[in-house]
């Protein structure tokens, strides 16, 4: 899968080179590139915002660095491939597991990170006619940029590229894959400063191993996330 950010803040995508994704960027499966949007622009002081049109506080992204960022990034090719062109923003839809599923299937997506008060509208059409834009939400809160937005959708879409994960059974198990919470986990040893792990998980009956995780899987979901369940299991 190619990926394409576009930030005034490259940096904050270094981490992107560690742990899993960051093998996965060595070995070819992940062909990621941060841009700096200042890279488009073409005064002294690489500026990208500009005063809001009908007045109101703060500043609102220019549109033409944009445009030629996309002239670059995602080119219009009739006929040919469109990449996904994805704008985190609190007005957008609610980022799920799905959607991660979803964007994990895509031969190319393209991040656009909004800072300011955002990013002049008519970007989000120009955009459209290049590929399919989305413009998403990682919850009902307002970060100051896209970054950290988009640090959070590549990693949870990277790990759902065959080949990023080593072990593909490891993401079956997890919470929203199925609906539900994951259910609890331990490890060594069996007593650790008098808390003993549920005996039921040291009987090597794997059935009843199954049953007990999926009661624990039903009980926290209804206790901490009860919107997930449907109506019929409130
Ligand atoms: N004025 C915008 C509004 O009220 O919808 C908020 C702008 S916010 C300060 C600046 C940028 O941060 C947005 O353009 C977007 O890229 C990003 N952002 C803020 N909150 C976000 C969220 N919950 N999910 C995804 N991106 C977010």
């Amino acid at each position: 899968m190619r990926i394409d950010v576009l930030s005034i803040f490259p940096s904050y995508f270094d981490g992107l080179t560690l742990s899993l994704l960051g093998r996965a960027r060595d070995s070819g499966i992940l062909d990621l590139s941060v841009h700096d949007l200042r890279d488009w622009t073409h005064d002294r002081h690489r500026t990208v915002d500009d005063t809001p049109y009908g007045g109101g506080a703060g500043m609102v992204m220019k549109p033409e660095p944009w445009g030629l960022a996309l002239d670059d990034l995602a080119p219009a090719s009739p006929g040919g491939a469109r990449p996904t062109i994805v704008f985190p923003s609190p007005a957008g839809e609610v980022f799920r597991q799905s959607t991660a599923r979803d964007l994990a299937t895509r031969e190319h997506l393209v991040f656009g990170c909004g800072r300011y008060e955002g990013i002049d509208e008519r970007v989000f059409e120009e955009a459209s006619t290049r590929g399919e834009v989305r413009l998403i939400s990682l919850g009902d809160y307002v970060l100051n940029g896209g970054e950290v937005a988009v640090m959070a959708m590549v990693e949870a879409i990277g790990r759902l590229i065959p080949g990023v994960v080593g072990n593909p059974e490891s993401l079956v198990e997890e919470s929203h894959e199925d609906g539900l919470l994951e259910y609890p986990s331990y490890t060594k040893p069996a007593v650790w400063r008098g808390r003993e792990v549920p005996p039921i998980l040291l009987s090597g009956n794997h059935g009843a191993i199954a049953a007990w995780r999926r009661e624990q899987q039903l009980e926290r979901t209804r206790r901490r996330r009860p919107d997930l369940l449907p109506d019929d299991e409130d």
